[in-house]
């Protein structure tokens, strides 16, 4: 286990307070769950603002909205304690047809200047075609353009959306934003420590990742990176990272 102030890819001397922000329940477990574990074992406190409930969760019945919703929250808040996560919070927009309009970003804008993170992590806005057999779902897209136009330069600048200020809530620069599910890493973590740990935390969204959980498991554990070697596979999470100038 890694502790803060060790040498790392990261070079956070003290503990940070991240903020991942995302479109839906199991989007951060997905995207970069070991990542998480790995941050949280080191001391960082990792909290969660989710933009919906993944109330259109569902492949082939259409179901309840609400007791989806409440389903998934649940779920969320047992994978997260998995991971060691503080927080969650959902910005209840509606699942599906998030969109990255100016009152989404006022409201992404208000979450981070609440939670004053030092680094935020989303995802790539621009990645569409993931490994030629999925289209990114347009909410992970609208969120990390939500995310990107909220962190720079709106957060930190007066200016934009004074009516916050009206609440109270003071123009907040975030360090550095950390995009996930992206096809131009410029960071890989090596998460091989806390693969099995996402994995856990994975199971938890039952709804999501269907009753055959070996056949889930093999599937997430050939995820391995192209050096490995099949006695001791190795895992890493892509990033692009953006740390501002200061
Ligand atoms: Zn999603």
């Amino acid at each position: 286990m890694m502790t803060v102030g060790e040498l790392s890819p990261e070079g956070w001397l003290e503990p940070q307070r991240i903020l991942v922000i995302l479109a839906h329940p199991d989007d951060p477990e997905f995207f970069c769950g070991a990542a998480i574990a790995r941050w949280t074992a080191a001391g960082h406190e990792v909290r969660y603002g989710l933009l919906t409930h993944g109330d259109k969760g569902v492949k082939d019945q259409p179901a309840d909205p609400q007791a989806l919703i409440a389903l998934r929250e649940a779920e969320q808040r047992a994978a997260a304690a998995i991971l060691g996560v503080h927080s969650i919070r959902y910005l209840d927009f509606a699942d599906g047809y998030l969109v990255p309009d100016l009152e989404a970003r006022r409201q992404v804008v208000r979450l981070i200047r609440q939670e004053r993170p030092q680094v935020v992590v989303s995802c790539d806005p621009t990645n569409v075609f993931v490994h030629d057999t999925y289209i990114n779902h347009p909410d992970h897209r609208a969120a990390g353009q939500l995310v990107m136009d909220a962190v720079f330069p709106a957060a930190g600048n007066p200016m934009f959306f004074p009516e916050l200020l009206a609440e109270g809530l003071q123009p907040w620069s975030a360090r550095e934003v950390w995009f996930s599910l992206t096809a131009q890493p410029n960071v890989r973590l090596d998460v091989t420590a806390y693969w099995e740990q996402r994995l856990r935390a994975l199971h938890e969204h039952r709804s999501q990742v269907g009753a055959d959980l070996a056949a889930f498991d093999e599937r997430q554990r050939s995820a391995h990176t192209e050096d490995s070697t099949p006695d001791a596979p190795r895992y890493e999470h892509g990033f692009r990272r953006v740390v501002f100038r200061q």
